[in-house]
């Protein structure tokens, strides 16, 4: 066997000063590698596919950033549109054109939504939506699906039990009972979980809010009728029904999962892939709904940087370049690749194993599955993906750090480097 173990003396010096001076050394929990073992490794530049980590080491990308690089790290054009928008500044706080650009754009692609507000983050545009939610019906109780991730504020950390729902209790402490007591959560595709919810608490839910394909799960798609069922449910009870497509918006398809599976939610919210690579998030919706939002209506909701003209330029430019001919098919076809082929892999080399994708977002499970909810998708062998990891990382492939998180591809991957992926994955299979 080769020796693969590369050289990250500087990564591992940077890493553990870095400790020292934010909490776990990282500015987001993930990133420090605790649910794979071993170190993270210390980014130096990005481009296209590849990462270079500070020690000079070359990685093939399939994080991109967690979703915003959808057209591979710094595309030359989207450099070359924000270096132009840099000149003219980088903060505004008053209207600009860039934003009337960016949500007609949004208004377009997205079934769903006829008016936007951008906001800075998906978490932001989550908590805003939430508010939104309960102002436009009058109630105060919502659904969430166990394992879905909708950011971190207060009202969304709730990880249900075991039980068919249960009645939210905070995830993380300094959550107060009162911020999620409105909060109920089923498990994913269960719609009489769901049925049971709005018949114990009739007239007092105000909507239904889900990621329509998991992504913060490990890659978990809708079972057949789940999102129409949510849609007949909602419309029978007066709820609403939100999508949460930060991470599927523009990536499942150029108009989400709702364009994809033709079910259209009230509600939706959006980011990664929006901003371009630049914090971003939005929220948009039925025009009768956004009306409501200050200052056209009463419900608060306010960002200094808010529409910010850098986020607004990278997030046109790369919606531009996505509606290129063939870009969600060159995606579909180089990711079903590797997804397909890491399944047979793992099932040649004698792992209980599942997994799938759609579009550029694909994920595997070390389970035999199949994986429809989190309880299913909890069933993984966690230690045995985190030596996965660790092997493709000393091979040169930079995967998510997590069992249950997602893995993306982008337009710059190519053929070669899904086979490369594809023969680091059967060199680490053989020896886990
Ligand atoms: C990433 C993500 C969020 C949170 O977005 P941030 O920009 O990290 O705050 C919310 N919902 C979903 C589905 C996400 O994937």
């Amino acid at each position: 066997m080769v020796n693969t173990t590369i050289k990250t003396t500087k990564s591992q010096e940077i890493f553990a000063a870095a400790q020292n001076l934010m909490p776990g050394g990282v500015s987001s929990p993930v990133r420090a590698f605790k649910s794979v073992g071993g170190q993270p490794i210390v980014f130096d530049r990005v481009k296209g596919a590849y990462i270079w980590d500070v020690d000079g080491n070359q990685y093939i990308d399939y994080v991109g950033t967690w979703g915003p690089a959808i057209c591979g790290h710094t595309h030359p054009e989207v450099i070359t549109a924000l270096h132009e928008a840099l000149e003219k500044g980088t903060s505004f706080g008053a209207p600009s054109v860039l934003e009337n650009i960016l949500a007609e754009m949004v208004i377009a692609a997205v079934p769903s939504i006829e008016m936007v507000r951008f906001v800075n983050s998906g978490t932001e545009a989550c908590m805003a939506v939430l508010r939104l939610m309960r102002a436009f019906t009058g109630r105060d109780k919502i659904i969430k699906f166990e394992g879905c991730y909708h950011g971190h504020a207060d009202m969304f950390l709730v990880k249900a039990g075991s039980g068919v729902a249960t009645l939210g209790l905070p995830d993380s402490p300094g959550v107060p009972k009162s911020a999620t007591s409105h909060t109920l959560t089923a498990p994913f595709n269960d719609l009489e979980a769901v049925k049971e919810l709005f018949e114990e608490n009739s007239d007092q839910i105000a909507g239904v809010i889900l990621e329509p394909v998991v992504g913060n799960a490990g890659f978990i798609p809708p079972d057949a009728g789940f999102l129409e069922g949510l849609r007949e449910l909602t419309q029978e009870h007066g709820a609403l029904l939100v999508f949460d497509e930060v991470m599927t918006g523009f990536r499942i398809a150029y108009g989400g999962a709702q364009e994809k599976f033709g079910v259209t939610p009230d509600l939706t919210t959006l980011g990664k892939i929006i901003g371009g690579g630049l914090p971003v998030g939005a929220y948009g919706g039925r025009r009768d709904i956004m009306s409501m939002v200050a200052p056209a209506g009463p419900v608060y909701q306010a960002g200094t940087l808010s529409g910010n003209p850098l986020a607004m330029t990278a997030g046109i430019k790369t919606l531009e370049l996505l509606q290129k001919q063939g870009t969600y098919e060159y995606l579909d076809s180089i990711t079903k690749k590797l997804a397909e082929g890491l399944l047979q892999i793992a099932h040649q080399t004698g792992h209980a194993a599942c997994g799938g994708q759609i579009s550029g977002m694909f994920g595997l499970f070390f389970t035999n599955g199949p994986v429809h909810n989190y309880e299913d998708a909890k069933k993984s062998d966690t230690a045995k993906f985190g030596r996965f990891h660790r092997g493709m990382l000393e091979r040169g492939i930079y995967l998510a750090p997590s069992q249950f998180e997602a893995g993306f591809t982008s337009i710059a991957h190519t053929e070669e480097d899904i086979e490369r992926t594809l023969t680091a994955a059967r060199d680490v299979m053989s020896t886990l």
